[in-house]
């Protein structure tokens, strides 16, 4: 196998960047991705590139809001259980079904949920307040057709949803730059779309680098581990609205990290790759991407993960279009590969999706023990939350090491420690980040 060269070792000058500095940073220029038509399956979740504008009104006629009787209001205007109104049953009118009579005064119309309201009604009446409802009183007729027994008057306009009450013809319904909710995507469907336009989902491509890596399902020779983080990254950028991609595992040889990081250029938008940015002689992550961009190495005042590679570089052949390609070169320590992509690359993930907001909500909550951590950078130590008394509280998910597996897999939040502080007393409250919905 070919080894890098001699390695390039750069001088640490630049003071340690705070969290917020990298990220402004990174994101400058960052803008949404060029819109597509999908079909609404495909857009929930995603942002909006266009208004949506309704053709139609909702409802889009006099719609009928309960089972019941299609009345005139003022026929039954002194209508009481003891003085029940009797009105001539003159049809029916069930959804999906346009209504074949009117109500003509001392009239109704048996009515079903969602039906049309037919002409000459102006109100619903339950058909709970009718002799059409009961045992004993299914005796009157009403149950036959004939005549039904109004035992509450009801007002004008009782039990119809109106014609655009919901939404009027002509209405923007939702506006360019709005995530599609469920409910979101139901209202673009009720007025009669099927396609809406929105933002390109970015396409992530991650690369795993190390000699002693294998693939989980390989057994292991001497010297070797699994690689663990493609499996997670992959899994956060799809969270995060990614379309993914794996390069799998490159070996670290300048010239196989350059092919893979090729390879990537002419599908990804952006490109994670894990492990091999560090100064050790054979991090050749960093060289490998000047072949094709501009890079930064940078120390972010963050614990764990210090060391972030970041860059830029023109789309290769057959790349979607968009801006350029965003590279990010995170350390390969599991814990810390995962921890940088929630600060660094989701933000970035976020901004090209079109998302208004690239952070996350924290969340307060008290520590149930003391931590300790270094001075000077800001801790994100995983963390168990769990509800007691009615606050929230966080506790170790296990060793804080970044290489311990477990407690990574145990947490559900990162703590947030600032950076001036070195221990804390258990009670102290503190941010959290939660990277797991329960
Ligand atoms: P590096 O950033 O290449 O110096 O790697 C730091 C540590 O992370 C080393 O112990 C590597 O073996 C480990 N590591 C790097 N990449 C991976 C990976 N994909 N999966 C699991 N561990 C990794
Ligand atoms: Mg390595």
């Amino acid at each position: 196998m070919t080894r890098a060269s001699t390695p390039v070792h750069r001088p640490f000058e630049e003071p340690l960047l705070r969290l917020e500095e990298a990220v402004a940073r990174l994101l400058e220029g960052v803008a949404p991705l060029p819109a597509e038509e999908t079909t609404l399956a495909e857009a929930a979740g995603r942002v909006l590139a266009a208004d949506v504008v309704a053709e139609v009104a909702l409802p889009p006629w006099d719609n009928v809001a309960m089972d019941g009787f299609a009345v005139r209001a003022g026929d039954v205007a002194s209508a009481t259980v003891a003085a029940p109104v009797r009105l001539r049953v003159a049809g029916e009118v069930a959804a999906g079904h346009e209504p074949s009579a009117a109500v003509e005064p001392g009239t109704a119309l048996r009515v079903s949920t969602g039906a049309p309201l037919p002409p000459g009604a102006d109100a619903v009446v339950p058909v709970e307040e009718t002799s059409a409802w009961g045992g004993a009183r299914a005796a009157t007729g009403a149950v036959l057709g004939s005549v039904v027994e109004i035992h509450e008057a009801v007002p004008g306009g009782a039990n119809v949803r109106p014609r655009g009450g919901d939404v009027a013809e002509g209405t923007r319904v939702l506006a360019a730059g709005e995530r599609l909710s469920a409910g979101a995507i139901s209202l673009v469907a009720a007025v009669g779309r099927e396609r809406v336009a929105v933002v390109r989902r970015p396409r992530v491509a991650v690369l795993a680098t190390g000699d002693e890596l294998v693939s989980p399902g390989r057994p292991l020779g001497p010297a070797q581990i699994h690689d663990s983080n493609t499996a997670g990254l992959l899994v956060l950028a799809g969270r995060a609205g990614a379309e993914v991609r794996s390069l799998g595992i490159a070996p670290d040889d300048l010239d196989a990290v350059r092919e893979r990081l090729r390879e990537a250029l002419g599908w990804a938008d952006i490109v994670v790759a894990s492990g091999g940015v560090s100064v050790g002689a054979h991090d050749v992550v960093k060289d490998a991407f000047e072949t094709f961009g501009r890079l930064g190495f940078w120390r972010v005042a963050i614990q764990p993960g210090k060391p972030l590679a970041f860059g830029r570089a023109s789309r290769g052949p057959g790349a979607p279009p968009g801006g350029p390609v965003l590279f990010f070169g995170l350390p390969g320590n599991p814990v810390s590969s995962q921890v940088t992509f929630e600060l660094f690359v989701r933000p970035a993930l976020r901004r090209l999706g079109g998302h208004p907001e690239t952070g996350r909500r924290l969340e307060r909550a008290v520590l149930a023990e003391e931590v300790e951590k270094s001075h000077g950078r800001r801790a994100f130590l995983r963390v168990r939350l769990a509800e007691v008394e009615g606050r929230l509280v966080a506790r170790l998910a296990g060793a804080q090491g970044s290489h311990v597996l477990s407690a990574l897999a145990a947490a559900d939040a990162l703590a947030v420690i600032p950076e001036e502080q070195d221990t804390l007393p258990p009670g102290s409250e503190v941010d959290v980040w939660r990277i797991e919905e329960a």
